[in-house]
């Protein structure tokens, strides 16, 4: 087993969204930030595909990887429901192409 011991600032349990958007966040005058990842970051992908219009645009993710959705249709077997969707624009991304 390997004893050494680390010193740091900040020490970030898994490098998840929510791990990395913390440590992009901390303020510059850090002087040690270690993000620990069990394996290897980003996989397994958790995604269906699901985002928002606003994060696409910022991503700079091009026409084509990416489809937008005006409404929502939803059927049972007896009830129907459409939902128009807001300004808030929700998109399914391709996936598979996207990464
Ligand atoms: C099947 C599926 C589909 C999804 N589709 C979408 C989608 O389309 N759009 C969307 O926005 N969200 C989607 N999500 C949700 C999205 O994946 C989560 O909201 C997001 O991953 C949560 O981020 P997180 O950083 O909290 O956790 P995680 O992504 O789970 O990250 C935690 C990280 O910590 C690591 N870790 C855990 N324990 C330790 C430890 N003890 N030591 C070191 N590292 C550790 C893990 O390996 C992991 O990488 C989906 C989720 C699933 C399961």
């Amino acid at each position: 087993m390997d004893d050494t011991i680390l010193s740091c600032d900040v020490f970030i349990v898994g490098a998840g969204p929510v791990g990395l958007s913390v440590a992009a966040a901390l303020p510059d005058d850090l002087a040690t930030v270690i993000v620990h990842q069990d394996r290897e970051i980003g996989l397994p992908v958790r995604t269906s595909g699901a985002c928002w219009m606003q994060d696409v645009a910022r991503l700079g993710i091009p026409d084509g990887l990416f489809k937008p959705m005006r409404r929502n249709e939803v059927f049972s077997d007896k009830e129907q429901a459409l939902l128009e969707l807001g300004d808030e624009i929700p998109v399914i991304l391709d996936t598979p192409k996207l990464y």
